[in-house]
């Protein structure tokens, strides 16, 4: 029993006792009792009256009582004062989550499970153009009328950030789920990361075309000089066009990625002739091994999406890598699989292999596991690169799976339409 409600225990004891004294003394006993009871039931409702009057407008004044329901408003009055504090310390939290938000140099807007404003800051106010007395509330799609962005939104694919324009700007795009089914929208502005990236591109293709008619015009000469060539200038002949070559391998190959680069990416491809293809590529590689390897096809029929010239280029790509680094004898295999998720089309070789810590780093530009190999082989150090860049145009991944002596598989894999 709480020291409350022996005190009030108590009380009521001692009322009635002094009700049934006043009853003795004036011969009422049972009338004087029923007063007391009486009394006594009015004074609890009064008390539970005081109680809901205060719960309805909590404040730090509690009313002064006796017995148990002392120590009930002692009680209501700590835990307001527990309340007051917590809720003090979650706004100052709150204040200072907003402040940090609010100086982000990315736009914030929290949305709810209808894809309506719950919150924003002012980058996200001044890059989507948002009112904060209006717009929150309104669906965000009503707001930032962009195709592009409302079909990413309307997809709920969220893994891949989004790249548009509005406003004048490129902005890129990524939405988080959390908490109860709201997301957290956060965008930065990249038009000038994409200004600069395409000076790049541009200062790459120019110069490479700029440098295409001086190289051809060297071979040209040099061809000539080689018809009367002697013992003495045959050597250093013989190796200027080696060089030449070369450079003009490089040069188109350059060109190639700057073209991969600038052109648009097309959202939906349409099936190609898979088989033709397939056919095309093997049999250029056949005429390019000269029988030095033992080509193999390994086909199930697929059914391949995408841009004809880019995938054959990236295909004939690894074909040739293929043969560039497999020792003479060994096989080589073109080949397609697929399951319930995609398909992907590949090349295995029993060749040199590659180390494990080469092989993030194959696609980037100019990378070597061994420079001196790739060039006695007439590699330019960019066909992985040209590679990806199909692939991801395609939306597709390049896996490669190698080990040192044991042979590489390169597969491009592409995940079916949904
Ligand atoms: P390269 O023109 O030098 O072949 P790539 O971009 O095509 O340039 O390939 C990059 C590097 O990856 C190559 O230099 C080579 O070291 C390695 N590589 C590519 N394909 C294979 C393969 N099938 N087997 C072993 N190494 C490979």
């Amino acid at each position: 029993m709480t020291t409350g409600l022996r005190r009030e225990l108590e009380l009521f004891l001692t009322w009635m006792f002094f009700m049934l004294i006043v009853g003795a003394v004036f011969d009422g006993v049972l009338v004087a009792l029923g007063t007391g009871m009486l009394l006594y039931i009015v004074w609890t409702f009064y008390n539970f009256n005081r109680i809901s009057q205060w719960l309805a407008k909590p404040s730090k004044h509690t009313p002064e009582s006796l017995g148990v329901w002392d120590e009930v408003f002692y009680q209501l009055y700590h835990l307001y004062k527990r309340q007051h504090r917590s809720r003090r310390k979650l706004a100052s939290i709150l204040k200072r989550f907003q402040k940090s938000t609010q100086a982000l140099p990315y736009a914030t807007i929290v949305l709810n499970a209808n894809d309506e404003i719950e919150w924003f800051n002012p980058a996200a106010s001044h890059m989507f153009q948002l009112r904060s007395q209006h717009d929150v509330g309104q669906r965000i799609d009503n707001l930032v009328r962009q195709p592009k962005f409302t079909n990413y939104l309307m997809k709920k694919k969220f893994e891949k950030p989004l790249e548009f324009q509005i406003n004048q700007q490129q902005v890129l795009l990524n939405i988080t789920p959390y908490g109860n089914s709201q997301h957290l929208l956060s965008a930065r502005d990249i038009t000038q990361r994409n200004q600069l990236d395409e000076m790049r591109r541009d200062f790459i293709s120019n110069a490479s075309h700029e440098l295409r008619t001086p190289i051809t015009v060297m071979s040209g000469y040099i061809e000539m000089l080689r018809e009367n060539e002697d013992e003495t200038t045959q050597i250093p002949l013989e190796r200027i066009q080696q060089q030449t070559e070369r450079m003009q391998n490089i040069i188109s190959e350059l060109i190639e990625l700057a073209k991969l680069e600038t052109s648009d990416v097309i959202e939906t491809y349409e099936p190609i002739d898979s088989n033709k293809l397939i056919d095309e590529v093997f049999n250029e590689a056949i005429a390019l091994d000269n029988g030095v390897h033992s080509l193999k096809l390994s086909i199930k029929p697929v059914t391949i999406t995408g841009n004809y010239d880019e995938l054959r280029m990236a295909f004939s790509n690894l074909l040739t890598n293929a043969i560039r680094y497999t020792p003479a004898g060994k096989d080589i295999e073109l080949f397609t699989e697929s399951d319930e998720t995609g398909y992907c089309v590949g090349v295995r070789d029993q060749g040199i292999g590659i180390n494990y810590e080469h092989i993030p780093r194959l696609t980037e530009r100019f990378y070597r596991v061994d420079e001196g190999r790739s060039r006695e082989k007439g590699g330019t150090g960019l066909g992985l690169a040209i590679v990806r860049q199909v692939l991801d145009r395609h939306s597709a991944t390049l896996r490669i799976d190698s080990k040192p002596g044991q042979g590489s598989v390169f597969s491009c894999c592409f995940q079916h339409a949904n």
